[in-house]
């Protein structure tokens, strides 16, 4: 079995002012812990690189991620992009340019510093659409995990689901009265990796953070131990960094866990061979 801990790196909102510093000190934070599990070779980043401008602006944070896999993350949701919060724009030209403009960025340092491609994606707020996929297959991304695998029939997730078959102009109601307003199209619960069209889906089935992290420890097992059960072998994991910010010890406590659960870590593109060694200088 193995376990891929993604870390989505965005600027911290809830902070406001303090958006980067929060990040910033997460990364630092995680970095920390990785290396105490020698485990820094076996992540992959998702680098929401066009809002925290990683490549522009600080590349020397971005340098200190590189022993694992660098991944785009990418907030289709927000302005420039959409003028609806929680919708992607609605058409796939628009989605396609997008995508392709950030990768580009991306993709220009990590070929010129690491000898590397970007072949991970993960959606922001994990919206998802067939005109994403479409453009995501144009423009040869390998590995796709933005669908998360939660659907547990919780009145919670039956909100989602029927939120979602909704209208942009009710999402964006829903969204402005609702604190848990995110809608986006989940599966069930047990769903291993699967092909849509050239890209593999690499469904996630943990979330560490937000109101998971509060449940703490034992949720996060006993949802880990739910999803194993229903054959779950290749275990996706993913937190932003400034979520370990004073709740170390809750995921110093599931990496432990996930050892003793018998699990072997590594990053996402080594699912399909696609392993990447820090080109020597
Ligand atoms: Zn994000």
């Amino acid at each position: 079995m193995y376990a891929y801990l993604t870390l989505d790196v965005d600027p911290d909102f809830t902070g406001k002012s303090r958006a980067w510093e929060k990040a910033k000190e997460g990364i630092h934070r995680c970095l920390g812990l990785f290396k105490e599990f020698s485990l820094q070779e076996s992540i992959t980043w998702f680098v929401n690189n066009a809002e925290l401008e990683f490549t522009s602006r600080r590349s020397n944070h971005l340098s200190k991620l590189c022993d694992g896999e660098i991944a785009l993350h990418l907030h289709l949701d927000r302005p420039e992009w959409s003028g609806n919060y929680y919708c992607l724009p609605e058409r796939e030209e628009d989605i396609y340019a997008a995508i392709k403009k950030e990768k580009e960025k991306l993709e220009s340092w990590t070929t010129e510093n690491l000898g590397r491609e970007v072949i991970c994606f993960r959606s922001g707020d994990l919206l998802t659409s067939e005109k994403l996929f479409a453009a995501l297959n144009r423009l040869g991304i390998k590995i796709d995990s933005s669908m998360p695998s939660q659907f547990d029939w919780s009145l919670k997730e039956i909100g989602r689901r029927i939120l979602c078959q909704m209208p942009p102009s009710v999402k964006l109601a829903v969204s402005r009265i609702l604190v848990n307003k995110h809608a986006y199209p989940t599966l069930p619960l047990g769903v291993g990796p699967f092909m849509i069209g050239r890209v593999l889906e690499m469904p996630i089935h943990i979330y560490a953070g937000g109101d998971n992290l509060k449940k703490g420890i034992k949720w996060l097992k006993k949802r880990t131990a739910e999803q194993v059960k229903r054959g779950v072998r290749e275990l996706v994991i993913y937190w932003h960094p400034h979520e370990i910010l004073g709740k170390e010890k809750i995921f110093s406590d599931y990496i432990e866990y996930l050892f003793e659960r018998g699990f072997n870590f590594r990053k996402m593109g080594d699912y399909l061979g696609n392993s990447h060694t820090r080109k020597s200088k």
